[in-house]
């Protein structure tokens, strides 16, 4: 299908970009990579009436460590986020995450602030960024807020981004060197979206206990949720194969699992009980 027609406006600051956001309340849309706006437009499930097209904003395209922080602008790639030297050694999960996004195509164009406003309920990201207890920055015409992962992503294609503010950059804490991380999904063949997507953090105390267990979920309910009781029975604990079992054995307990027609929800839980298992023992192998 063809797009309702609309007004293409290209700012090229972040200010500018947030006036004109301001001045078309309601009717107009942000673009970063248009691969998933560019899809809603064509299926006629979006119409904006104006599309602000922040691809030639380079202030909103980085990658840095930064005082205790790792900063990510909103509008840096799924490709560059895959390949950092920074994601890849600090933050591994996010790298694994990037990589298994869609097919090469989609990784060049996408973006990980279009990502994480669009809100798939399969998205790759939000699991990662749970685990990593990441920090999504938003600029609007109030200014500058900053919103942990866990209140950011509200429910299915739903954030807590206000109609006239523009994500503008990702903050992760810098871990610490002894962390391991890993991200793995069950992914839907013909898109790459995660049926159930899983990112495990974990760091390894002297004694070879975990001091440090963050376990994170996207595809298998909505929003993506930390398993909390996962967490909890594995902290303090040495990582044998059984304990690590039994404890992603509850990796689902407590969510609604999404149903759909490419998953049943019990289906859901199951991969979140094996793919929660498996990321773990991924994480702990890198942490080792
Ligand atoms: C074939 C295909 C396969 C895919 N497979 C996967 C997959 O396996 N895993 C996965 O996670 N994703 C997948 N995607 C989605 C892909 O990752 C998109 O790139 C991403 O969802 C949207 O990013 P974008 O930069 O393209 O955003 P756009 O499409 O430009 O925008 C998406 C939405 O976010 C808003 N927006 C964009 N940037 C900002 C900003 N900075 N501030 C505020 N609002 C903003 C837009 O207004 C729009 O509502 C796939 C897409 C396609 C087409």
């Amino acid at each position: 299908m063809i797009a309702h027609s609309f007004e293409y406006l290209v700012p090229t600051s972040l200010g500018d970009a947030v006036n004109l956001l301001q001045k078309h309340a309601g009717r107009a849309k942000i673009l970063a990579g248009g691969h998933s706006l560019i899809p809603m437009m064509k299926l006629r499930l979006a119409a904006p009436e104006f599309l602000i097209d922040i691809g030639r904003i380079p202030e909103l395209s980085y990658l840095k460590e930064d005082t205790g922080k790792i900063r990510i602008g909103a509008l840096t790639t799924h490709y560059a986020v895959e390949t950092s030297d920074i994601i890849q050694r600090r933050l591994s999960a996010l790298a694994d995450a990037a990589g298994l996004i869609g097919d090469v195509q989609v990784r060049n164009k996408g973006t990980i602030g279009g990502s994480i406003a669009h809100a798939d309920p399969a998205a790759d990201y939000p699991a990662s960024l749970l685990a990593f207890d990441a920090t999504i920055v938003t600029l609007g015409p109030k200014g500058e807020r900053q919103l942990p992962a866990s209140k950011f992503f509200v429910d299915m294609m739903t954030t807590a981004l206000d109609q006239n503010e523009i994500v503008r950059e990702i903050q992760v804490p810098v871990p610490s060197a002894k962390i391991g991380s890993a991200y793995l999904k069950m992914a839907q063949k013909a898109s790459g979206f995660a049926i159930c997507g899983v990112a495990a953090v974990v760091e390894l105390g002297s004694r070879g206990a975990l001091s440090n267990v963050a376990v994170g979920i996207t595809g298998g309910s909505t929003p993506a949720f930390r398993a909390t009781k996962t967490e909890a029975a594995l902290k303090g604990q040495k990582p044998s194969a059984n304990v690590v079992k039994a404890a992603c054995d509850k990796a689902g307990d407590g969510i609604i699992a999404l149903d759909d027609i490419h998953a049943s929800a019990d289906y859901r839980i199951d991969l979140a009980r094996i793919y929660a298992r498996r990321a773990l023992e991924a994480a702990i192998s890198r942490a080792s």
